[in-house]
């Protein structure tokens, strides 16, 4: 594919950023490329000091309110209150506006349905009838139009202070075979980081699951597929940039043998699984019938009750489910916004996490959310758990689940939380709109007053959002076109 005129040049993008960092100053940077100095004569890695932030949430206790030191991509030290950083550093970013908290993590997503948001005629619909009305829109997505929507959600999700996300892609029409691929692209491009999960359909309507037979692929394609994807992208260890997981879509989309055999994969090549499990008691039913077996039951009997897997939603699981999946460690991607657009039920999180299993939130699909905003999507979680659990949950338990829970969830300990040796991945909002006036508190008012705009935000040590905008992408440029791909899949005319 062509490349797309919205996006500018990575060089271009890092002299944007310089001009656009008045308030930091920088020490000049060698010409000569570091990584072609032999290791003894590298110069240490610049430091940078984010000072005094208004307020801070470190997700583990740890005190950072005299700020924190980059060196390089990662975070080399926390400053305790009232106190400077051990060693002199090369450049500060005075953070008094601002509260500091971990680079937001999404764990559950499905970039192309940017592309059939709030669409009518499934504006009122439970998630099976929404389904069976999607499937065929959704088959006619093209390249263009998916790499347009991938750009939409990730510029939603990292304007909303995230860094990392997941996405569970499972569609792959004829021409599209490269979704995941471009995908790769447009991640590097924005400098954020992904799970990108190969999804997969292979159980169509006339084999008694639900997608039409146009949207399903054969198991060998599939894993194909999946083993290429792996080889190709999948980065492992700390400061990875790209993970490649597999998720067969739901028990009512794939067969079990393709649950069977990811799981295989998985092991063998030491990634993590993916799937929607336990979102409706429609899907519970059709476990039932199809399977002779519960949920958790059916994940068992495929090789998928361990610590590898996360899952989409884990609503409706019962006592004894609960305590196998925490024993299992299991982890559970929490979507409040979509179970609740879907009445789909209220996921036991509390009791999820007493019994061991990592919990991490997800916005979901933008066709049952319909936005992709990580920092409202926290105040989500924290309102419909305290229908559940009360008003004493804490705003700091549900940043903790968008922070550290979802690192956990995505089989991370690089990124969730500031600490010396975590990637420098950060979100950092301002107080200054009219929503925050009047508030105390700057950590609970980022929930309670609903901030849903990141001011500044480094994945890596990079600043990829500066005062609210994302460097070199031309926003206006991107909805235009955006919007023009929207209705051509709606209309079918592609
Ligand atoms: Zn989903």
């Amino acid at each position: 594919m062509s490349k797309p005129e919205t996006w500018i040049s990575r060089q271009d993008l890092t002299e944007l950023e310089s001009t656009n960092n008045a308030d930091q100053t920088r020490t000049p940077v060698s010409p000569q490329s570091e990584s072609q100095l032999p290791l003894s004569s590298r110069p240490a890695p610049s430091r940078l000091w984010i000072k005094n932030p208004l307020a801070v949430f470190t997700a583990n206790g740890l005190d950072a309110r005299g700020g924190i030191v980059i060196s390089g991509t990662t975070i080399s030290e926390l400053v305790p209150a009232g106190e400077q950083p051990s060693t002199p550093c090369d450049e500060t970013f005075d953070a008094g506006r601002h509260v500091l908290l971990p680079g937001l993590i999404n764990t559950h997503h499905h970039f192309y349905q940017t592309l059939t948001r709030a669409w009518g005629p499934v504006a009122n619909a439970p998630l099976f009838p929404w389904l069976q009305n999607l499937y065929p829109v959704w088959a006619r997505l093209t390249p263009d139009s998916l790499e347009l929507a991938v750009k939409v959600a990730l510029a939603e999700l990292l304007l909303s202070g995230c860094t990392t996300a997941a996405d569970h892609h499972y569609l792959f029409p004829a021409g599209l075979e490269d979704a995941i691929d471009l995908e790769v692209g447009v991640v590097r491009e924005l400098g954020m980081r992904a799970t990108l999960t190969r999804g997969s359909m292979c159980l169509g309507e006339d084999d008694g699951g639900l997608p039409p037979r146009s949207t399903v692929q054969r198991p060998e394609v599939i894993l194909a597929d999946s083993e290429r994807l792996i080889g190709k992208y999948h980065e492992a260890g700390d400061g990875a940039v790209i993970q490649i997981a597999l998720a067969p879509c739901s028990p009512f989309s794939v067969t079990k043998e393709v649950m069977a055999e990811s799981a295989a994969m998985a092991e063998r090549l030491d990634v993590r699984l993916h799937t929607h499990l336990a979102e409706t008691i429609d899907e519970e039913n059709f476990c039932l019938e199809k399977f002779g077996l519960r949920t958790v039951d059916y994940l068992d009997s495929v090789g998928w009750l361990g610590n590898r897997t996360w899952l989409g939603h884990g609503i409706h699981f019962d006592d004894d489910e609960i305590a196998r999946l925490g024993a299992a460690g299991t982890a559970v991607a929490h979507c409040p916004t979509s179970n609740m657009r879907l009445a789909s039920g209220t996921a036991r999180v509390v009791e999820l996490e007493a019994a061991g299993v990592p919990v991490g939130l997800g916005v979901d699909g933008s066709a049952s959310n319909d936005a992709s905003n990580m920092i409202l999507e926290a105040r989500q979680a924290l309102y419909l758990q305290r229908l559940r659990y009360g008003a004493d949950l804490p705003v700091e338990r549900a940043l903790g689940w968008a922070t550290r829970g979802s690192a956990a969830a995505l089989g991370r300990t690089d990124i969730g939380q500031l600490a010396p040796g975590m990637q420098a991945d950060l979100a950092m909002f301002t107080l200054d709109e009219l929503r925050f006036s009047g508030s105390h508190d700057p950590v609970a008012a980022l929930l309670l007053c609903a901030a849903d705009r990141a001011d500044r935000v480094m994945v890596g040590g990079q600043w990829r959002v500066v005062d609210g905008q994302i460097p070199g992408l031309d926003v206006r440029k991107l909805v235009a076109e955006h919007s023009a791909a929207a209705q051509k899949i709606v209309r079918g005319t592609e």
